[in-house]
């Protein structure tokens, strides 16, 4: 008999974990490799956030915790989303898990049966099809076009309802492309949604404070009339760069939080009482943190979207939010180059020029590549020559 479960067989590892992974192997065998596939803030947690969890711990804050969130951090969460999102949530309303990461699974678990629908715009973040499969769920992948920026489009969406739909996944600003819906695309898509009343919304904001328009950022619940059908994704771990202390939430139905409550009970108890007295600080203490890092994380984005669009073979959108651009390789493949898919373009990238990406395939859409700038500049410029090198001994 077999030892492995049948749900675990219909998924894969995370691809970008796995290129990390792959990366940090090589820089240990001694190769100058320069890792852009990782998803996390390369700056450090603000000391503010640290001395936090340090006095927690002294003060004894060392136990289990409620389950779903200490009331501290209920409240931190309640006030963020009113002063930011306009949005009014009850304790019963808010869930905090180890990461949004565990949020979202847990979101799933408590919610699909056997066949449930999960409409998933392309590309996605890796996790979500491979989520929803592990809950018993069926993903329903719809590809974006690049010429639509890779957002998703009402009439696309109104194609891909069916009755046995139960979740629509938004992402915005999106991991892998760093789009975001404006306010006027929200509330188009919106208009869909209102007409197709059993559709849940999971909006996953967990890049909101990384965003360069100067465009307010709008959340789909805080716009159309649908907060009694959205789960509002979002955490600390990409806008306070904490992704190591593991803290996510959401705002949501109780009856959903709830069954989320039960979930998470049953599996970690509560997330780590230590980082939840450290997200207390990064929600209630000081912001300005955001701001600056935004700005550099702007001054990166520029610099890599003109070095690739200089490269031969290669066409990058200007993306406005999160650390990711998503340029195109489709030019670069073909008999030419003997390079058949992305996923040969980039093993041959890192094999060849030391640079490690990850393939447009792992988030469903091929003939791209994934580019994290979440790293220092100087790291970026090297990086920038290489894959221009590389680029051009193929053409
Ligand atoms: N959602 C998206 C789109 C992400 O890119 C990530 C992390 O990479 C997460 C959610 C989960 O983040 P965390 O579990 O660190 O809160």
């Amino acid at each position: 008999m077999n030892i492995i479960s049948d749900s675990l067989k219909k998924i894969k590892p995370s691809p970008t974990i796995a290129v990390t992974q792959k990366a940090r192997e090589l820089r240990a065998a001694g190769k100058d490799v320069i890792g852009l596939g990782a998803g996390e803030p390369d700056f450090d947690t603000p000391n503010n956030i640290k001395n936090a969890a340090i006095k927690a711990i002294r003060a004894g804050d060392t136990k289990y915790t409620a389950v779903d969130g200490t009331p501290a951090l209920k409240n931190a969460i309640i006030k963020k989303f009113k002063q930011e999102n306009n949005l009014k949530y009850t304790t019963e309303e808010i869930t905090v898990g180890t990461g949004g990461k565990q949020v979202l699974y847990n979101a799933f678990m408590a919610t699909l049966n056997k066949g449930d629908e999960v409409i998933i715009p392309a590309p996605f973040w890796v996790s979500y099809p491979d989520m929803v499969l592990l809950a018993g769920g069926k993903p329903k992948i719809v590809k974006c076009r690049e010429a639509d920026n890779f957002k998703l489009t009402p009439a696309k969406l109104r194609k891909a309802i069916t009755k046995k739909t139960k979740w629509i996944i938004f992402n915005s600003p999106s991991n892998p492309t760093g789009a975001s819906y404006t306010k006027a695309e929200i509330k188009e898509l919106s208009k869909v949604l209102i007409k197709n009343k059993k559709i849940h919304i999971l909006s996953d904001d967990i890049y909101e404070h990384i965003a360069y328009d100067k465009a307010k950022y709008f959340t789909i619940a805080q716009i159309a009339n649908l907060k009694n059908r959205t789960l509002t994704m979002n955490g600390v771990s990409k806008s306070y760069a904490m992704t190591g202390w593991r803290i996510g939430y959401a705002g949501g139905p109780k009856e959903i939080i709830k069954a989320i409550r039960k979930v998470q009970s049953q599996s970690t108890s509560n997330p780590s009482s230590v980082s939840q007295a450290a997200a207390v600080e990064a929600l209630n203490g000081t912001q300005k943190f955001i701001k600056t890092r935004s700005k550099e994380f702007k001054k990166r984005r520029d610099f890599v979207v003109s070095s690739l669009n200089k490269i031969k073979g290669i066409n990058c959108l200007t993306p406005n939010g999160a650390f990711y651009v998503f340029p195109s390789c489709k030019k670069l493949l073909g008999k030419k180059t003997k390079l058949k898919t992305d996923t040969e373009f980039v093993e041959k990238l890192l094999e060849k020029s030391n640079v490690a990406v990850v393939q447009g395939s792992a988030f469903g859409l091929p003939g791209h590549f994934r580019i994290s700038y979440a790293t220092s500049m100087q790291k970026l410029k090297v990086a920038m020559i290489r894959i221009k090198s590389f680029c051009e001994s193929l053409n």
